[in-house]
Order: structure tokens, then sequence, then C-alpha cells
């Protein structure tokens, strides 16, 4: 058999039987890591479900996450144990061989919930010597015994006396390097400054900070990015730091130990829009690059930055790959990563140098990348806060590429890209920095110029893939074309399969070469998060978590519903050669039918600023035109928005245990009332029986 887990980097303690070429027995493999291994590829070399026998794959266990919130993580698989991260931060031990729940934490974070852009969830936890690591909603970075689920030390990793702290959450996975676990963070679409923070993983004790975009000038850090910082001062005017200038890293980190390098994936700019942030000046280092720091101390190494001066939310935090390539006759060792902004990249990651980049989906924002520099050839309409007319572009601001993580497959010298099409126009706002508010500088819906038949085009248009691309050609080598854009992260084996969720409620299998899908599971709610595969007592498993959560669910309205109601119960779902275990039967919640109001409210200028407020307040959960393709309440056919029940839940927090925090602080009772008007309207104009 193939295994390819002895090209490992670091030297990972996985114990491997060497198995015979045909033999049934699966060598005893672990997940260790977030990407796997180090190299982070999500490939491993087990075969024993292989492309002539994965239609015998089936359902060998389940085990019931208690949520429909969605789910993103990433589980670790060590000793025997699966360590789960669910919505709202919920640890889980769980036997990998059978389901059976060992243990569970609960960090508490409802009343945090409504912080961040996308939902209560979690990337996953990371897990070294008796240790596991959970970043929390409310900014937390707590090690619990991995025996028994027990604290044993907590951070709070966000200073709490920065007036920008609230608008901080944590949802990705920590990572292990060395004696140190690393954490960043998210929020650069409230008012954040990104940092990375390296904590000593025995006792909590900080090691080192890196913050990603500068302070305000003459207040010092005295953090390991001191000098990078006054280089990147040069790239900033205005007054950013009110902002927090943006440039959280809320995903990829990763470590090459023989380097001994960390890779920090840096976040969109706060708020999006250039003018606002830095006077439309400036190339804004470290915002959308990949920053190289010394894993060590946290020292400035190199960096390549994907979207200068970033106006779209163009992140680079989109999982970074490491893989030693042949590039026109020498051995490279390169990074990967396919960031929001379209294209594929290919940098030296011993010198950040560009090696090449071409798109691998549709990008109308830049017509290339510069051969020598990699810079973006950028179209001058696209800064639509330079020109003051609404600009469309692909990609949006959910990117051709977001979370779900790709994978690369060393056999077939391919990278598998969960990947889509969709268009956005964007439009300056003028907004107001409110603590607790979304606050972009962009018009969601570009300022309301688009017409309704722009608007179903646009809705027509999204596509979703996924897409196998050749690093080293930088071209598709095949593509399968999925229900709906926003589909779930890879998976790639020795088997010759490529494994992924998608929005049609699947976990499906493919040909690594040829993309032909040779089998699928109903799972009775689409599935973002990625797949891993593992293998005790010579078998071989595949498990993934299943859920609908996120920000294009939850954010998108009427547009995520294209793939259907996603929604469902999340589960563990652990599959092996002749499973044969059975989901129960689930019946789809039903679209909602009713208006909650016989006649639109009166007064439109109350339904226009309830509109404002619910783009800041409410769209991030309740979604787009307040259509729900998520997991919470549709509001337009909630009774409970017409009667005095509304305050008690959004102003007093009277369903904060169900993760509806209270907004009292934040609005008044009149703001309520725009509010409500506004939901009437949508619900009449959407429910109301002809
Ligand atoms: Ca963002």
């Amino acid at each position: 058999m193939r295994i390819a887990i002895g090209k490992a980097l670091g030297g990972i303690a996985i114990a491997l039987a060497l198995a015979s070429c045909s033999g049934p027995d699966a060598p005893d493999t672990e997940w260790p890591l977030h990407g796997f291994d180090e190299r982070a590829q999500r490939f491993v070399g087990l075969d024993q479900i292989n492309s002539d026998n994965v239609e015998r794959l089936g359902l060998a266990f389940y085990h019931d996450l208690g949520t429909d919130r969605g789910q993103e993580a990433t589980p670790i698989m060590v000793d025997g144990v699966l360590y789960l991260a669910s919505a709202y931060n919920v640890v889980q031990a769980v036997d990998a061989t059978s389901g059976e729940l060992l243990w569970e934490y609960d960090p508490q974070v409802r009343a945090a919930s409504a912080r961040g852009c996308c939902g209560p969830v979690s990337r996953g936890v990371a897990v070294q010597d008796g240790k596991v690591f959970l970043g929390a909603l409310d900014g937390r970075l707590i090690a619990l015994d991995a025996q028994d689920g027990t604290p044993l030390w907590e951070v709070q990793t966000i200073d709490q006396s920065d007036p920008l702290a609230e608008n901080y959450t944590i949802t990705g996975a920590p990572r292990v390097v060395g004696d140190l676990v690393l954490i960043g963070n998210g929020g650069a679409e409230f008012g954040a400054r990104g940092f990375v923070t390296a904590y000593r993983a025995a006792s909590g004790e900080q090691a080192w900070r890196f913050y990603t975009v500068p302070g305000q000038p003459g207040v010092p850090d005295n953090a390991a990015s001191d000098s990078a910082m006054e280089m990147a001062q040069e790239t900033w005017a205005g007054e950013w730091w009110k902002y927090g200038g943006g440039g959280t890293a809320w995903d990829a980190i990763e470590y090459d130990p023989d380097l001994g390098l960390v890779y920090i994936g840096v976040g969109n700019g706060s708020p999006w829009n250039h003018q606002m942030r830095s006077a439309g000046e400036g190339d804004n280092l470290f915002l959308s690059s990949i920053v190289a720091v010394d894993a060590k101390t946290g020292e400035y190494r190199w960096h390549f930055q994907t979207t200068p001066a970033d106006a779209w939310d163009y992140t680079a935090t989109q999982n970074i790959i490491l893989a030693d390539l042949e590039i026109e006759g020498a051995m490279r060792k390169v990074l990967m990563q396919a960031p929001k902004n379209g294209f594929f990249y290919v940098l030296d990651r011993e010198t950040g140098e560009f090696i090449s980049g071409e798109a691998f989906v549709n990008v109308t924002w830049a017509t290339g990348l510069d051969p020598e520099t990699g810079r973006p050839i950028e179209v001058p309409s696209a800064r639509y806060y330079r020109t003051g007319e609404p600009s469309f572009q692909f990609p949006s601001s959910g990117g051709g590429h977001n979370w779900p993580p790709m994978a690369f497959s060393p056999d077939t010298g391919l990278v598998y890209i969960p990947a889509q099409d969709v268009g956005m126009p964007f439009a300056s706002a003028e907004e107001e920095q409110v603590i607790g508010a979304y606050t972009s500088g962009v018009a969601m819906d570009g300022g309301g110029a688009m017409t309704e038949e722009e608007r179903e085009a646009l809705y027509a248009g999204m596509k979703g893939y996924l897409i196998a691309w050749n690093p080293v050609t930088q071209q598709e080598a095949w593509r399968v074309n999925e229900l709906a854009p926003f589909n779930g992260g890879v998976l790639a084996t020795g088997g010759g399969l490529v494994f992924a969720g998608n929005t049609a409620k699947e976990l499906a299998a493919y040909d690594d070469t040829t993309g032909a899908k040779l089998w699928s599971f109903d799972a009775q709610t689409a599935v973002s998060a990625p797949p891993i595969t593992y293998a005790i007592d010579g078998v071989q498993y595949i498990a993934v978590l299943s859920g609908w959560g996120g920000g294009w669910p939850l954010t998108g309205g009427v547009m995520a519903l294209q793939a259907g109601k996603a929604v469902g119960p999340n589960r563990l779902l652990v599959f092996a050669l002749d499973g044969d275990q059975a989901l129960p039967p689930f019946t789809p919640p039903e679209a909602p039918q009713r208006a909650i109001v016989s006649a639109r409210p009166a007064d439109e200028a109350a339904i226009a600023r309830g509109n404002q407020l619910y783009a800041r307040y409410c769209l991030r959960c309740h979604g787009t035109g307040v259509v729900s393709a998520g997991a919470y309440p549709d509001l337009r056919a909630s009774g409970m928005v017409t009667g005095d029940a509304f305050a008690a839940v959004v102003l007093n927090g009277a369903l904060a245990s169900n993760g509806m925090p209270g907004f009292e602080d934040k609005l008044t009772p009149r703001q309520l009332e725009d509010i409500r008007s506004f939901i009437q309207a949508r619900s009449f104009e959407d429910l109301a029986q002809p």
C-alpha cells in the first residue's frame, strides 16, 4: 500500500505497522493535527477503502450532537478517542470505534453567541500530551484534561480593557507548535485588530504575540511584531486604529518544524471600505497576507500580500497546505493557498517568493497576477469608493473559496478545492462605528442599485464546485458541479478517493483522477465540515460532522435556500466497509406559510430605519431579507414578533439560554419598533396570501 505518513514532516509519533500490498488490515493511524499532519494536506495514505470497493462503504455508527446550529470542526483522533468541537464550543470525547460518549465540556458561551459574523461555530480543538485545547467564542483559550474533560487552565486572549474587546470572537482551532499552543481570532466585520498569541501548553503562560496590523502610532505594543509593525505602518493612512484595521487570523495557522516557521493566514480590512479605513491610501500590511514568523519567538520573517488594500473582504485565512513540488525541473518547498480573492497561489515557503498564481474561479476584480511579483492587476472600477458607483464583482465577500478546507494528494499531484462562483455588488455606505454592530462601510445590496432582474440573474448565476487543480501547471484537471455554492471541506486518501460533503445533504466520494462520483450517503442535512480518516485494529474509518451553519446559511437568506432548507440534526457520522447502520427517519422543517400581519406597516421611514438596524444587528443570524436558511427562527413567520414578547426577547434576553442574547445595551425601545416594522413589512411582502 502507499503510505504517505512516512512523508510527514517532523516525525509525528504515529505507530505504523507496514501492511501487505493487498491485505485486509489497515495500519493503525491517528488523525493527530488539524490538517492531519504538519503538511496539513488532509491526505492519508490508507487504502483499505478504495475506488474499487467504496460502494461497500456504509454507516458504522453515529453520535447525535444535540444541536442543529452548524458544524465546521475537523475531529482529532488520538489513542482511540475522537475529540469534537460542536456549536457553542461544546467539546465531546467519543470512542472512535463505537461512538460512545466518554465526556463533554460546555464552556457556556451562549451569551456571547450573537458576536461574530457567522454563527456559534468552531473549527476544532487541538490535542497534545494529554491536553485538549479549545478556543471559545468569548475569547478564552481553555486547556482540558483529555481523560475526563476537567479544565486545567484558561486564559482570556482578548484584552478586556480594549474598547473593541466585545467585537472579537474565536472560531478557529488552536494549533500546537512544539511546546506552544497558538490561537488567533475573528471580528473584522465589527472593528478589530488582528493578532496571534502563543501560550505555553503546560501552563497557559504567554510566550509571544504577533499583531497583524499596526496600532495607534506612538502607542507601543511590546510584542514580537514591533519591528514588523514599524514597516507596516508606512502602508496605512487616516485613523485606522479607531476601527481596529482588521487582519484577524481566524483560521489558517500552519507550522514547518524543519524551517522553524509558522505561517499565519491574515484576514480582511476592518472596515472593508479602504476609504473609510485608510483614507483610500496604502497597501495596508499585513491585511489579506500570508505572514511567516519564527515559531519560537514570533518574530517576522517574510510576508506575501494576496490582496493589497483589500476592499472586498478578500481574506487570506483560507487553509494553507505545505508540499514539495517539482517546478521547472527543481524541487521546491512550497505552500499553497486558494484565498477568497479567487487566485490559487504557490509560494516558496522558505522565502515567501511568488512562484505562480492563476484564477481558479470566475474573477472580475482583477485580470490576473503580475508574473514577477504576484500583485493583482486590478480593474479600476472595482474600487467602488473611488468611482462612487456600485461595482458588481466576482468573487463576492464569501470568496471563491472560504473556510472549508481543500486537500492535496501527492499521488495525483492535484489539489481539491471546494469552490464557488458568486458575485456581489459593492458600494460605499456611510456607517458609524458602534461596538457590536456590523461595520463594513459597504452597502450589502449595492446601495439598492440592483434591479429585480439583476438580482434574479445574480441568484441564478450562483454555482458551487469541487475543483481538482494542478498546482504545477496552474490548470484545472476536472470539476464536479454541486447543487449550490458553499460545499464541504475535503479529504484525499491513498485509496484513490476524494471525500467531500455538500449542500445536497450528502457526504460523497469521488475518483481522485477523474472526478467520477463513486459513492454518497444521505446525511439529512448539509455537510460543511471536512471528513477525516483513521484506522484502529485493522479497520479504516471515515468520519465527518454533519450540519449546516456558519456564514452562508445564516446570512445568505433566499440565496442560501438555493439548496433548499438544508438544516437537520447535527451528528458525528462514521463509516467503514460493510457498515450497516441507518439513521432514524427525519422530516425537514416546512417553509413558513403565513404572514404575521394583515397589512404592510404604514410608516415607510420606520421600515427603512429598521432595515439598517436589522442589517447591523440581526442579519448575521436571521438572514438577508429576514429569510432564514439556517437553524434560527424565520422571523417572517414568528408570531413572537407582533407581541409583547418581542421586547422581552430582543432587549431583555428572555431566550439567552437558547443563544439569543438581549440587546438592551445596544438598541433603544424606539429602534426595536423600527426593527419590528421592517420584519413585519418583509413578512407581508413574502407571505401574504394574494
Ligand atoms: Ca471577513
